[in-house]
């Protein structure tokens, strides 16, 4: 007799989507280990802005999760775009070079409309608008970029309490304080439950299956310096410290196959003086995402990157990773008067340089300030070619013979007063994980399915790769979440 049917590790969204889905497919003792105290509970998915990528045919299918939008937002029916699973995976494929696993990516987004109802239905998810994030005005109209633009009211932290609130409503038993440290087995093989060490010490607790859903290695600064290399062992953390590739290395144990990018990972452009892990009052506000409109530059005072290739939605999760890369992982983002009210509200927490000048802007940071005056000089010589500017669209509004360009947005930076933000890198998940099959079971490095064990959330190896799309991870975490739970239940 097993002490639960299913065990699952972790309690951010993936975790608990796995363990409303196994009660939900008849396992009727579901346990969920969290290893952060209840104050801390939830993972990254608490400091999430909870923003969701989903394929719809039309946009009347977001009519079920934001009845009232056109009231807010008149003219919003008109003005979206469809955006269809075609349109999901050539944006996936095109942020991953074309590597994000193929059955996996499918899987994501054939299940990706129907585990949203699934969400609101099952999960009493509430859902509304990201216009704090995504949506740019223009007049009076907002423009929204298509399939990833609809987050969960009070962001990560109306999720996370969600998620806790419906677990407990299906009798899941939550056990916080709980750090999973490694699998048992039977004389089988299969997976038989779980060593725990908790408030009491420690207890093996036994289970029909288990599912880990307990996160990437992110917080790990040995496995960030092992499998991503320098200088990512000083990143700064945008999100949980507890993290650190547990359940990883306690599937690797036991031989489960290694996938994806393990020298990878999501980082974002967040404030320089940011906090070294997330803090639950801040969640997601260190983020400075409005690069495309200015410029960036580095300690040596030069433009090393096209701020502005494609909507930040599509080059925000890599471009943490290039600035924390430079000298110092510092960079800093200059704009003009012209753009600051385009700026997402979230850099309101933090103050910038000012001045009336480009040479007194660049006196203050701590760049070669001759150079950086040179390069703000040559990109208002190349800028402003081609294009009108217009932030709703890619305008095309470009550089001439800069290296490197700015391909849209290149206003000449010419209206005072000048702002810089003085910015670095955060990570927030890593990309390597582990091989599962479409049922969400673990593979071993024999390519056979591990009986008992199931992964999903930022544990699944495959999808991401160089590159991400904004909105997938959380949307990836709820299907792969509720088939771990299913197949658990079921096994
Ligand atoms: C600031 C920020 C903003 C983000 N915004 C978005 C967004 O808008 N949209 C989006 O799609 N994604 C977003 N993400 C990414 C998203 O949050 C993650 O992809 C997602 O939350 C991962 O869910 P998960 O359940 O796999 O892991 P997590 O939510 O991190 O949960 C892991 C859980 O495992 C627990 N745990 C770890 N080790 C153990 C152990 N040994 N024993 C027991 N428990 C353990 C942790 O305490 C935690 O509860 C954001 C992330 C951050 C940090």
């Amino acid at each position: 007799m097993y002490d639960f049917d299913v065990i699952v590790v972790g309690a951010g969204n993936a975790a608990l989507a796995a363990a409303v889905s196994a009660r939900e497919h008849g396992a009727s003792r579901v346990a969920v280990l969290e290893k952060a105290p209840k104050a801390q509970r939830g993972g990254n998915t608490f400091f999430s802005g909870a923003i969701f990528r989903f394929a719809y045919d039309n946009v009347g299918e977001l009519d079920r999760f934001v009845p009232a939008v056109e009231q807010e937002y008149p003219g919003f029916h008109a003005g979206v775009e469809a955006y269809p699973k075609q349109a999901y995976r050539d944006d996936l494929m095109n942020v991953t070079q074309g590597r994000s696993d193929p059955e996996l990516s499918q899987i994501l987004i054939d299940s990706s409309y129907d585990t949203m109802c699934w969400l609101q239905d099952k999960g009493k998810m509430e859902f509304e608008l990201a216009m704090s994030v995504i949506g740019v005005k223009v007049g009076n109209q907002v423009k929204w970029p298509k399939g990833a633009f609809v987050r969960i009211v009070h962001e990560g932290i109306g999720l996370s309490s969600s998620w806790f609130k419906t677990a407990e409503a299906h009798d899941v038993e939550i056990r916080y304080d709980s750090t999973a440290l490694r699998l048992a087995q039977d004389e089988t093989g299969r997976v038989s439950g779980v060593v725990v060490r908790g408030p009491d010490g420690i207890k093996t607790l036994t289970a029909r299956a288990v599912v880990l859903g307990c996160g990437g290695f992110e917080t790990n600064p040995e496995w960030r310096r092992r499998y991503l290399g320098e200088p990512w062992d000083h990143a700064k953390v945008r999100g949980s410290n507890f993290n650190y590739g547990d359940g990883l290395k306690m599937a690797l144990d036991l031989g489960a196959m290694p996938w994806g990018h393990w020298g990878g990972c999501h980082a974002t452009p967040i404030n320089a003086a940011a906090p070294d892990y997330g803090i639950r009052k801040l969640t997601d506000k260190t983020n400075r995402l409005s690069y495309p409109y200015g410029v960036m530059i580095n300690v040596e005072g030069k433009r090393w990157v096209d701020e502005a290739e494609n909507f930040q939605s599509y080059t925000y999760a890599k471009y943490g990773g290039a600035i924390i890369k430079q000298t110092k992982s510092l960079v800093y983002q200059i704009f003009d008067s012209k753009v600051l009210h385009l700026l997402e509200p979230r850099y309101s927490t933090s103050e910038p340089f000012r001045a009336d000048t480009l040479d007194g802007l660049v006196r203050q940071l701590n760049v070669d300030h001759k150079q950086a005056l040179l390069t703000l000089e040559q990109f208002n010589a190349a800028a402003q070619h081609g294009g009108t500017f217009n932030p709703a669209v890619l305008d095309g509004l470009h550089t001439e013979d800069l290296d490197p360009p700015k391909t849209n947005w290149a206003q000449k930076l010419d209206t005072p007063p000048y702002v810089a933000y003085p910015v670095t890198g955060g990570i927030t998940f890593t990309f390597g994980g582990l091989k599962i099959t479409k049922e969400a079971q673990v593979v071993a490095t024999d390519w056979k399915p591990m009986p008992g064990l199931y992964t999903c959330g930022e544990m699944v190896g495959g999808l991401f790769h160089y590159n991400y799309p904004l909105g997938t991870g959380l949307m990836s975490g709820a299907v792969f979440g509720r088939i771990a739970g299913r197949s658990a239940a079921l096994a």
